[in-house]
């Protein structure tokens, strides 16, 4: 039984006063499921507790670090050991040279990588040094892809945007929108299209090899290593922001997963293990000009700081010594799309469910979603419904359609069967409306 939010309804009266919106960061923001957002005490395994007391499975694991679960022994430990050091220095430590050494381990494309605070800062800079490499001023994205906030990056940028209807913030300036070219997701002809009329001109193509932020959206086959061989082509530094899938879809992220690689890979998320951090990396010859030993300035007080380097640590380091964890999630993942797959049929509804590994998004249309336009075809209002039907079941989703669910290796059968049973009788609740 879920009891009425009234303390997250209380607190949230008073965090309207004092934050924006109530949040620090849209997307948590109940906007465009209606509705008010549950303020969570603590958390455990696989399961959220609200400040009622309510408790929900949990698939958004904080937005994909938490794929081990919630207070993940290991990780709580390494942070408990390290907090008795000190919290900063600002000074290296030799676990910023343990966590460098492992990332290019798991992930052989990136030689050299630059520790920073959040997934935006990564992307932010990854762009800053393609331009510093190779002197030239534009970059392509994908409509629907987020990248962070960086100016650059919100144009077209989906996920919190895409459901607040503002793709284009106010306040980025012309000269930006200049800069960044957009093109539909597995669309190669659009992208050739902005190389050829822009020849010389664009220094990086940036991609989420696998969307979340639309909800989840797969690459068509061949569509990753075809635009691999157009930057190799026309000098285009290829970036993979892997900050949302890189350590989830496999150990070395979607660039082990799909065979491709790229010149520079932006990470977070998962690299925290739950605290703030991002990471950028790739060939030596590009991250030598990062500042001390390059030209390109970039740097950060709180950068590789002990605490979120110790729970990262013990977060990849688990993941390594734990391939099967890797084919548990894919498990899970197939289980429930099929599953979901099955019921939607059995309603006699025609909606779409995409999967790769951990990720998966029911989206409320019959179309195939394969970009941004597809994704839009989606019926919000009824995503909207069915959001809260299963958060009254007890099952805690992302709080929009266009964004991707996220398993974490605590869904065992027995809870998927729980989520697609709740999905089934609130997917049939809504067919009688
Ligand atoms: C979450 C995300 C970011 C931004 O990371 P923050 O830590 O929120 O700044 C960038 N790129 C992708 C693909 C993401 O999913």
């Amino acid at each position: 039984m879920i009891r009425k939010p009234k303390n997250s309804e209380k607190a949230f009266e008073e965090a309207v006063k004092y934050i924006p919106g109530g949040v620090n960061s849209p997307v948590r923001a109940f906007k465009s499921v209606g509705g008010t957002p549950r303020f969570i005490k603590r958390a455990k395994g696989a399961y959220l507790t609200d400040e009622d007391n309510n408790r929900y499975i949990d698939l958004i694991g904080s937005w994909g670090p938490m794929i081990l679960g919630h207070a993940f022994a290991p990780v709580e430990n390494a942070v408990r050991k390290a907090i008795r050091s000190s919290f900063s220095f600002g000074a290296p430590t030799v676990k910023e040279v343990e966590m460098a050494r492992l990332i290019t381990d798991l992930m052989p494309s990136v030689e050299m990588v630059r520790m920073v605070n959040s997934g935006t800062e990564a992307t932010m800079s990854a762009i800053r040094l393609a331009r510093a490499y190779t002197g030239r001023n534009k970059i392509i994205k994908f409509e629907g892809c987020y990248h962070g906030h960086g100016d650059a990056f919100l144009i077209s940028a989906g996920s919190g945007a895409l459901s607040l209807g503002v793709p284009d913030s106010p306040g980025i300036t012309p000269s930006t929108l200049q800069d960044t070219l957009t093109a539909p997701y597995n669309n190669l002809e659009a992208v050739k299209a902005l190389v050829n009329s822009h020849k010389g001109q664009i220094a990086a193509l940036i991609i989420e090899p696998v969307v979340g932020n639309m909800g989840c959206v797969l690459p068509a086959d061949g569509y990753l290593q075809a635009l691999r061989d157009i930057c190799t082509q026309e000098g285009i530094l290829y970036i993979f922001d892997e900050v949302m899938t890189g350590f989830r879809l496999a150990p070395g992220g979607a660039q082990e997963r799909f065979g491709i690689q790229p010149d520079l890979t932006t990470l977070g998320k998962i690299i925290g293990g739950g605290m703030p951090v991002g990471a950028y990396g790739g060939k030596k010859e590009i991250m030598q000009m990062v500042a001390p030993s390059g030209p390109m300035y970039q740097a950060g007080t709180l950068s590789g700081n002990p605490i979120a380097m110790s729970a990262g640590l013990a977060m990849l380091k688990h993941l390594k010594k734990h391939p099967e964890v890797y084919e548990q999630l894919e498990e899970t993942g197939q289980y429930i799309a099929e599953g979901l797959r099955k019921s939607v049929a059995e309603l006699g509804l025609g909606y779409t469910v995409n999967q790769v590994g951990s990720m998966y998004s029911l989206f409320f249309t019959p179309e195939k979603v394969i970009d941004y336009t597809t994704a839009k075809t989606a019926d919000t209002a009824k995503f909207g419904k069915y959001f809260h039907g299963m958060l009254q079941r007890g099952v805690y989703l992302a709080p929009s359609q266009f964004e991707s669910l996220f398993l974490s290796a605590k869904i065992d059968r027995k809870l998927a069967n729980k989520i697609l049973r709740a999905s089934h009788d609130t997917l049939a609740s809504l067919a009688e409306d």
